[in-house]
């Protein structure tokens, strides 16, 4: 359970949001009736998210404390990299926080080598620090408004499902938090649905986990190799049609007309993956 002084944070933090809020929509410019009805639902869906946001974070912190030494601390929010169009060298180390607030520039994350090297460029919603064993520890989150999207290790390999390792990575290369900090987790926060949700991780009786090494040993050298071989498929004008769900069609409005449906029975190999994707057991 939070202590008094922490539940104390957490009403602060609804209110800090909801002043935000009125001070967003009370900015007076011209607007159509219809508009200023859609700012004034919209207000209000943002309004109750507030009060569900704060559940969430409680809950996230509950979960952390017996573990962390500390509470959470929100280094980072919404940090491009490979915003620094003009060099895309690696970077010694970076000092702290640097968000988008700040005028600093991030470079690009190279993958592969030779003529096959890569930039790849993002923006990583939030990286939260702590330690444990006084050892500094980072996780990376990524908001959701919609569904968590369910994802497991094998998604990185076939290059479906790219983005929480890839930022993970990120946060190394760039050396954001210095050469010691560790990944503690990667998740979704699904912003309607119950807030943080760990990724690439057990569920375990004993509390969170963390990514183990292996994991993201395993990560470093896939993304190293499917990264620049996607990019090199889309080069050469490979754009399978493909669908890993299986189950879209039945409910989908468009099944008659749609071409993963029209392809469907058959096999892969007859172009509905990426050239690379075959090599992948
Ligand atoms: S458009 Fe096609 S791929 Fe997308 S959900 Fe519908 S049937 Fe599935």
């Amino acid at each position: 359970m939070l202590k008094q002084s922490e539940e104390g944070n957490s009403i602060r933090l609804a209110e800090k949001f909801l002043e935000l809020l009125a001070e967003k929509f009370d900015i007076n410019y011209p607007r159509s009736e219809l508009q200023t009805a859609l700012d004034q639902i919209e207000r209000k869906l943002l309004a109750e998210w507030a009060e569900l946001y704060c559940e969430q974070s409680r809950s996230y912190v509950d979960d952390l404390l017996p573990i962390w030494e500390q509470i959470p601390e929100t280094r980072f929010r919404e940090l491009s990299f490979g915003n620094d169009r003009e060099s895309v060298e690696s970077i010694e180390s970076v000092e702290s926080d640097k968000s988008d607030d700040s005028a600093e520039t991030l470079p690009a994350i190279q993958f592969g080598k030779g003529d096959q090297q890569i930039n790849i460029e993002g923006r990583i919603d939030r990286i939260d620090v702590g330690y444990k064993d006084g050892q500094e520890l980072f996780t990376v989150i990524d908001y959701k408004t919609g569904k968590i999207p369910s994802v497991k290790n094998e998604d990185i390999s076939a290059g479906t499902s790219l983005q929480l390792a890839l930022y993970a990575v990120a946060v190394m290369r760039l050396k954001l938090l210095g050469e010691n900090a560790t990944p503690w987790q990667v998740g979704y926060w699904g912003i309607k649905e119950k807030g943080y949700v760990a990724k690439f991780v057990r569920n375990s009786k004993k509390g969170p986990q963390q990514l183990a090494e292996e994991t993201l040993a395993h990560w470093e050298e896939m993304l190293e190799n499917v990264l620049p071989a996607m990019v090199q498929s889309i080069r050469q004008g490979e754009f399978p049609v493909y669908s890993t769900n299986e189950k879209c069609i039945e409910r989908c409005p468009f099944n008659t007309i749609c071409r993963v449906n029209q392809i469907r029975s058959l096999p892969p190999q007859l172009e509905k993956i990426w050239s690379f994707q075959k090599n992948i057991e």
